[in-house]
């Protein structure tokens, strides 16, 4: 075979093992994306299919039950099938940890309806921004509700902390850290200090959440998600809202 003959018959098959390797890698490359792309599945609440606004109302009309004792029987058994497959949350809450806020009692939620991160004093971390991340990309979440709530023991011992000059033990100045931009930000300003601050604390990450690029704050721009902060009164159980 002359050297042109064998260049011709190569030609074909250099070009599938280019193309193949092309495809290969253009297949590494969509692997990840693909892990963390919409997905795709029909959900298993359709009802939980809504827009940001509606999300709200449901919610909202979720928390007056609370308010009112009226809360709906949830049959945990029925939807057990249905959220083995999946997941598709119609609502983010970012809440404090403190154990008289729950927020599924609070909106009258049932499974698969919220999608809940929790850390005392309600601060959106760099974990949780990517956990809410993963809600509105994968799961489409339309809705992230930060939830604040009267008389916060973290808002307190930050105020404290600043206050005093003192350093908290443990792990807790992380915490101190966190929340000390809200507490430095209504020193000062007359009025309830705590109150203030708990109020400037849920302003805040909802900003931070707003402008946390690239997903959350694309979303927000396209309106397909809403965030919004709330106050939720320990007495009542009512949420209000700080839109
Ligand atoms: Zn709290």
């Amino acid at each position: 075979m002359c050297e042109h003959c064998c260049d011709a018959a190569d030609q074909p098959r250099l070009a599938r093992r280019s193309m193949f390797k092309f495809a290969a890698a253009a297949a590494a490359l969509a692997v990840a994306p693909r892990a963390f792309a919409a997905n795709a599945k029909a959900p298993p609440k359709p009802k939980n299919v809504v827009s940001p606004d509606a999300a709200l109302d449901r919610l909202m009309a979720g928390n007056t039950r609370h308010v009112e004792g009226t809360g709906k029987r949830h049959d945990f058994k029925h939807e057990r099938e249905a959220l083995s497959g999946g997941q598709n949350p119609f609502a983010g809450v970012l809440s404090c940890a403190d154990s008289r806020i729950a927020p599924e009692y609070c909106f009258d939620t049932a499974r698969g309806d919220l999608f809940v991160c929790r850390v005392a004093g309600n601060f959106a971390s760099a974990d949780i921004v990517a956990s809410f991340e993963y809600a509105v990309q994968v799961l489409n979440t339309p809705l992230i509700l930060v939830l604040g709530h009267e008389s916060c023991g973290a808002v307190d011992a930050t105020i404290k902390s600043l206050k005093d000059g003192t350093t908290l033990p443990g792990h807790l100045p992380a915490l101190v850290d966190a929340i000390s931009p809200a507490v430095k930000a209504v020193q000062g300003a007359g009025g309830d200090t705590l109150a203030n601050a708990i109020r400037r604390n849920v302003m805040l990450n909802v900003e931070n959440l707003k402008s946390a690029a690239p997903i959350l704050a694309q979303f927000v721009d396209d309106k397909k998600l809403r965030i919004v902060g709330g106050i939720y009164q320990l007495k009542s159980g009512r949420v209000e809202l700080m839109t």
